[in-house]
């Protein structure tokens, strides 16, 4: 049985960049500030190939280990327990690392056989390596704006990848995003799509990051289920854009005034 599809609006040409990425068994690097659909993507076409698929969210902790596998004691033995990456190796399904870049550089030593045309992974834990299944598929994000040149993916890792870029929507789209995540009536979709346009204008603030949809859909899931639309747009956008007091009383006026 199919499973049911999450949503996701299709921006550009990347639909048909990850199904022939997939065809390839290339693996697939999405570029990309925070908030802007490339996780949902990933579970979309994850789910429209009828492909089990593995999500790991990377942190500065995040090691081969933890991907691998590691040895456990039980009793008297010592088993070797596959971690997420070997297991969607050996079943075939599509690993999504998510902010591949947060992680410890061991990762990228481990993932670098399987991101050519080898397509194994070495475990020198148990000295074995092991071939891909084919329906294997990696792939990758990771947010080049907001690592600022200290945790960036090297150029030699970036090579290894097809790589798709993602950024926030048109207007058009976005309301669109609004209105299906959410059934918030297009007035107010309008409004809060031309409130994120005019903060994703004001580059004077230096944000570190601006405005994503994920902060817009955050807005109208409050709005929609009867909170003060002044203060959805408050909390939902204007707050967790910044610690600054000036800059959260100018952008509390701006929203204000246009809701
Ligand atoms: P990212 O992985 O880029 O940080 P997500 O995929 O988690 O972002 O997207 C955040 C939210 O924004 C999603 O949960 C969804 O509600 C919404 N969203 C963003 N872009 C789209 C899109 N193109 N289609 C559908 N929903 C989207």
């Amino acid at each position: 049985m199919e499973k049911q599809k999450p949503y996701y609006k299709a921006v550009g040409s990347e639909e048909l960049v990850f199904n022939h990425s997939y065809k390839n068994r290339l693996p697939l690097l999405i570029k990309g500030p925070t908030g802007t659909g490339k996780s949902r993507f990933v579970e979309y076409m994850a789910a429209k190939l009828e492909k089990e698929l593995i999500t790991i969210s990377c942190h500065e902790e995040t090691s081969s280990t933890d991907l691998i596998g590691r040895y456990i004691i039980k009793g008297a033995e010592t088993i070797w327990i596959d971690g997420p990456l070997t297991r969607a190796v050996k079943e075939g399904a599509i690993i999504y690392l998510d902010e591949v870049a947060e992680a410890r550089p061991d990762i990228i030593v481990a993932i670098h056989s399987l991101t050519d045309h080898r397509r194994e992974l070495y475990i020198d834990k148990i000295g074995a390596t092991i071939k891909a299944h084919a329906d294997f598929m990696l792939v990758a994000s990771y947010n080049p704006g907001y690592q600022k040149g200290f945790k960036e993916l090297k150029p030699s890792t970036r090579q290894r990848f097809v790589a798709l870029t993602f950024d926030y929507p048109s207007e058009k789209l976005e309301r669109e995003i609004l209105e299906n995540e959410t059934g918030i009536p297009s007035a107010d979709a309008k409004k809060i799509v031309a409130i994120a346009g005019k903060i994703r204008n004001l580059t004077e603030l230096g944000l570190a990051e601006t405005v994503s949809t994920r902060l817009l859909v955050d807005a109208a899931k409050l709005i929609n289920s009867g909170l003060d639309k002044r203060l959805a747009m408050e909390t939902a956008v204007v707050e967790p854009l910044s610690d600054d007091q000036d800059i959260l009383v100018a952008l509390k006026d701006l929203s204000d005034l246009m809701i």
